[in-house]
C-alpha cells in the first residue's frame, strides 16, 4: 500500500459517454521516510486506446484476408505476413520475420526485374507485376503482385506493403488448355495441328540455316485386326503403348506425333540420313520386343527420309511417306530409307 500503483479504469462523463483514464499513485515521504502523501496522476488515454485498437482491427482485417500480406520494413525486412501468406507460401510467420522476401524467389525473373522493382519503389511509386515465385516446398506460384511504398508525414519511406493475389490456378488451367490445344487426349503425344506448326518451323530453320533434318513415319502393321480380334479399347491400349515406345526411344529434343489414327511422325531435328536410320531401326526393333499381354507381338514398318535440297516441306513428307509404304510392300516390320 506504500508502493507506485498504477492502473486504467473506464469513467463515465455526465452525458454517460466512457473516457479511458490510466492513473498511477506514488507515495510521497518526508526526509525520515515517512509517508506523507499520495500523488496521483491521471491521463485521458481514450485516444491512444481507439488507436490501439484500431491497429488491432486492421491487422485482424489484414489476417482474415484471403490475399497474402507482407509488410516490411525501409529495408525490406519483413514486419508482418498475414495467415494467408503462410498458406499461400508454406513458410509460418515466425521463419520469416526479420528476414526478406527474397526467400520466394523462383530464379524465373532477371535482375533487371528487380532492379526496376528497386526502382519503382524507391521513386514512392507502386509496382505491379506477375511474380512467378518459390514455396517454401520448391514449389512454384504465380502471383499477381502490388507493392506500395508507405510513408510518414514527411514523406519518407517507412514500410512497404505487398498485396498479392495468387493466380496459379488461372496460369494452371491456362496451360491445361495450351497444353490440350497441341496434345492428342489419348497418347499425349503432339497432335497433327501442332506438328504440323512443328513441322514447318523446323523446315524454315533448317533451310536458313542449313541444317539437316530427318522424318520417320511409321505406321502400325496389321492393326485392323487387333481391332476387329480383342476390340477397340484394347486398341487404343496399344496405340498408348506404342506412343510410350516411340518417345521413349527417341531423344528429347525430337518430336513425336500422333500423324493418324496408328501412324506416328517423328522430327529429328539436326539427324542426318545415317543416325536416323538407326534410330529407326531401334524403334521397329524396340516395338518388336513389346510383347503385349493380350495382343502379343505389334510390329512397325517405317519410312525413312532425310532433306534433300530441293525438298518442299510437302514433298519431303511425301518421301516419308513413300519410304513407309514400300516398307509395307516389301514385308512390314521393316524400316525403308527415301532414295
Ligand atoms: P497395315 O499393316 O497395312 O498398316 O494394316 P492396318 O490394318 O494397320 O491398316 P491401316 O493402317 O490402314 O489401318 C488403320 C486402322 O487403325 C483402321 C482403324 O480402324 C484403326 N484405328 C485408327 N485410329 C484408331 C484409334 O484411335 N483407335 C483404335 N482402336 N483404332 C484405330
Ligand atoms: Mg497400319
Ligand atoms: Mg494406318
Amino acid at each position: 500500500q506504500e508502493r507506485y500503483f498504477e492502473g486504467t479504469t473506464y469513467n463515465y462523463r455526465k452525458d454517460g459517454s466512457s473516457y479511458v483514464v490510466h492513473w498511477n499513485i506514488s507515495p510521497v515521504r518526508d526526509e525520515n521516510g515517512k509517508l506523507t502523501h499520495f500523488v496521483s496522476v491521471q491521463q485521458d488515454i481514450s485516444e491512444f486506446v481507439r488507436v490501439a485498437r484500431h491497429n488491432q482491427l486492421l491487422a485482424r482485417a489484414l489476417d482474415a484476408t484471403s490475399d497474402p500480406v507482407v509488410v516490411t520494413d525501409a529495408h525490406a525486412h519483413i514486419t508482418f505476413v498475414n495467415s494467408a501468406f503462410s498458406r499461400v507460401t508454406g513458410y509460418p510467420v515466425t521463419e520469416v520475420m526479420g528476414k526478406t522476401p527474397a526467400m520466394l524467389r523462383s530464379g524465373q525473373h532477371d535482375e533487371a526485374f528487380y532492379a526496376n522493382l528497386r526502382k519503382t519503389l524507391t521513386a514512392g511509386k507502386d509496382f505491379r507485376a506477375t511474380f512467378i515465385n518459390r514455396r517454401r516446398d520448391g514449389s512454384i506460384y504465380h502471383a499477381e503482385q502490388s507493392i506500395s511504398p508507405v510513408m510518414d508525414e514527411k514523406g519518407r519511406i517507412t514500410h512497404f506493403v505487398s498485396v498479392t493475389k495468387d493466380i496459379s490456378d488461372r496460369v494452371e488451367k491456362e496451360q491445361g488448355l495450351i497444353h490440350d490445344a497441341s496434345h492428342d487426349t489419348l497418347t499425349d503425344l503432339y497432335n497433327r495441328r501442332f506438328g504440323e506448326q512443328v513441322l514447318s518451323s523446323s523446315f524454315r530453320q533448317a533451310r536458313a540455316l542449313g541444317g539437316v533434318i530427318s522424318l520417320i513415319l511409321c505406321d502400325i502393321d496389321h492393326f485392323k485386326q487387333v481391332n476387329d480380334r480383342f476390340g477397340h479399347p484394347t486398341g487404343d491400349r496399344v496405340i498408348v503403348n506404342v506412343a510410350k515406345a516411340l518417345r521413349h526411344t527417341v531423344r528429347g529434343r525430337d518430336a513425336v506425333i500422333r500423324w493418324g489414327g496408328e501412324e506416328f511422325l517423328v522430327l529429328l531435328d539436326d539427324c542426318p540420313a545415317e543416325p536416323g536410320q538407326q534410330l529407326a531401326e531401334r524403334m521397329r526393333a524396340r516395338l518388336e520386343a513389346l510383347q503385349d499381354e493380350e495382343v502379343g507381338r505389334i510390329t512397325l514398318s517405317l519410312g525413312l527420309a532425310t532433306l534433300a535440297a530441293d525438298d518442299t516441306l510437302e514433298q519431303f513428307i511425301e518421301r516419308a511417306d513413300t519410304a513407309l509404304y514400300a516398307a509395307k510392300q516389301a514385308g512390314r516390320n521393316r524400316v525403308s530409307v527415301a532414295p
